[in-house]
């Protein structure tokens, strides 16, 4: 349906509503007490609506997938997120580092033919420095030069330029050289310094997440961003996290696209520590609508299958999500966490969910370039 013919009032049931559609209908920003209401109100299927307004409103159907791979390229981690069930310390059994070499013949399996975009993240082992990603990145480059290379969280980023001793400038400035193209969006979590103390001890801050993605976007280096929801956090941090990322993209404009990521429970010391329950389909579709209302300045928003499972992704594609992220391969960092998607999804799959949704399936590379 057209997005101007998209009749909001005859999906909105709560009537406190009524005034944020008028907002969203003349493209008014939506504030702080107002992203309160979207989190507030019983009415997911007026939100959805409003959101899907938006989504019809920038995208039409199209929809958003990439053949990408995921790799992390070491285990070992020193900083200790109480979420994390990937980590591993120097001497556990399950503990790696994966070189340059093997890495690049990882590439060159079959399995992997056809892959656009090469996303590594990993955990903060300072045995890592600048050599090390300089070579790799070259080596991936020497043997696939068309390969995108989307590397480093924010604070990863921040974590080995200190490592290595350099400035995260003069890091970011040497991997670029060496053939990193963007950065993922993850490292966000949940900016609320408090909670952060609680769910990620020895990370990094918000303010540093923030100033280090601002500087790869002045650098021309886009980057995802995204928000851990569903653990210990309120609404009213849900709202301070997304609206300090619209803040900063009003600055630069440098993120292609949000990604509501899911907690996922098991194996973790936080699902131990608190009482937490997994998301539910109404929260995972609440926080993918929200996104759509509050980030008017970022062009994409995802529907994460991999840990909001295949159908909901689905379904998020109706309410504001225009992009379902892409066939990944081999994801350890959610699985490790309880996530039970599976691994991968064929390119054919991915097609098939958005065209069965009446939406229509288009191949991107990571700056959003079409593949006929
Ligand atoms: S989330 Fe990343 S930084 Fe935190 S413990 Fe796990 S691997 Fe380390």
């Amino acid at each position: 349906m057209p997005a101007l013919s998209l009749p909001l009032e005859r999906y909105i049931s709560d009537p406190r509503l009524l005034p944020l559609a008028d907002k969203v209908r003349r493209e008014e920003r939506l504030s702080f007490q107002d992203g309160l209401l979207l989190y507030e109100s019983p009415d997911l299927t007026g939100i959805g609506a409003m959101a899907h307004w938006v989504r019809l409103r920038r995208h039409g159907l199209k929809t958003y997938y990439v053949v990408s791979r995921r790799m992390s390229y070491t285990n070992i981690c020193y900083t200790h997120c109480q979420f994390c069930a990937f980590q591993a310390k120097p001497g556990d059994p399950k503990a790696y580092v994966l070189s340059a070499e093997t890495i690049v013949k990882e590439m060159e399996k079959p399995e992997n033919a056809g892959v656009r975009e090469l996303h590594m993240v990993a955990g903060h082992y300072p045995k890592l420095k600048i050599d090390y990603f300089e070579d790799l990145f070259r080596s991936l480059k020497r043997r696939f030069p068309d390969l995108h290379l989307k590397v480093f969280t924010m604070v990863e980023m921040d974590y080995y330029a200190r490592v290595s001793g350099l400035s995260v400038e003069a890091f970011l400035d040497r991997c670029v050289a060496a053939g990193l193209e963007s950065c993922p969006g993850g490292g966000a979590e949940i900016f609320d310094e408090e909670l952060r103390a609680k769910i990620c001890i020895g990370k990094k801050d918000a303010n540093v997440w923030l100033e280090v993605a601002e500087l790869c976007h002045r650098k021309g280096i886009p980057t995802n961003c995204t928000m851990l929801y569903g653990h210990i956090e309120q609404p009213r941090h849900r709202v301070d996290h997304l609206l300090r990322l619209r803040a900063l993209q009003d600055r630069t404009g440098g993120f292609l696209a949000y990604i509501p990521l899911a907690y996922q429970i098991e194996d973790n010391e936080l699902g131990r520590t608190y009482e937490i329950h997994e998301t539910t389909g109404h929260q995972d579709l609440r926080e993918v609508a929200v996104a759509r209302l509050l980030l008017d300045n970022v062009p994409h928003i995802k529907a994460y299958w991999v840990m909001i499972t295949e159908g909901l992704a689905q379904i998020g594609l109706s309410y504001g999500a225009d992009d379902l992220d892409g066939t990944i391969i081999e994801e350890s960092i959610a699985h490790d966490a309880g996530a039970t998607t599976p691994q991968a999804l064929s390119k054919g799959e991915l097609q098939r969910l958005i065209t069965k949704a009446g939406f229509e399936p288009l191949e991107r590379d990571n700056l959003y370039k079409i593949y006929a």
